[in-house]
């Protein structure tokens, strides 16, 4: 693999003039879709799985037995979903998703992902000292707390079932859905009662 220091911005977009001059895309397909996961598919697709699976025991087994396909019984499907396991964080074990190589992220349930996720500091950090990592992000863990990072690939996109708060077990489905945010589904964040 080349090391180079080309930004990837300007790397794509050079990928994407040689793949348009060739006639192999069509740049106003790929505007399309780009702009569709921009605005359509974001994190509150991940929130609403979140919150079926703390609401529903049996769509909870189905989930983390085999996320594409229970996340499919959603609607939610496409391009970097193919192969999402879905794991669960307990007061005991907190999961936090990286992609070290570059940003593979489930975008059907979480969209793009957001700059933070790309950055090279916390590709390479989350990895060496995540206590810290997360600490700086706001979430403080106690010592007794176990720490997986979950490093994505091309053969798996992660995506993290948080706790359910206390406090919440008279919300409905869909009163639990907004709590829900794009970082407590990374794990870097844990999701807060109302
Ligand atoms: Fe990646």
């Amino acid at each position: 693999m080349t090391t180079s220091r080309i930004s990837p911005a300007l790397r794509t977009e050079a990928l994407e003039q040689l793949l348009t001059e060739r006639g192999l895309v069509d740049p106003a397909v790929m505007d399309k879709f780009i702009a569709n996961y921009e605005s359509n598919v974001g994190p509150l697709n991940g929130a609403k799985v979140v919150a079926k699976a703390w609401t529903d025991p049996e769509y909870r087994k189905r989930l983390l037995a085999d996320g594409t396909s229970a996340i499919k019984e959603l609607g939610f499907a496409g391009p970097q979903g193919e192969h999402i396991v879905v794991v669960k964080n307990t007061a005991t074990t907190h999961n936090v998703v990286v992609c070290t190589l570059c940003s593979c992220y489930p975008w059907p349930v979480l969209g793009l992902p957001p700059s933070w996720y790309k950055d090279p500091a916390y590709r390479a950090r989350v990895v060496r000292e995540p206590r810290a990592v997360l600490a700086e992000m706001g979430l403080r863990l106690g010592s007794d707390v176990q720490i997986i990072v979950r490093d994505s690939s091309s053969e798996v996109r992660w995506l993290v079932l948080p706790e359910r708060p206390a406090g919440t077990e008279h919300l409905s489905e869909e009163e639990l859905v907004p709590l829900i945010t794009r970082e407590a589904l990374v794990g870097v964040a844990k999701v807060s009662a109302p």
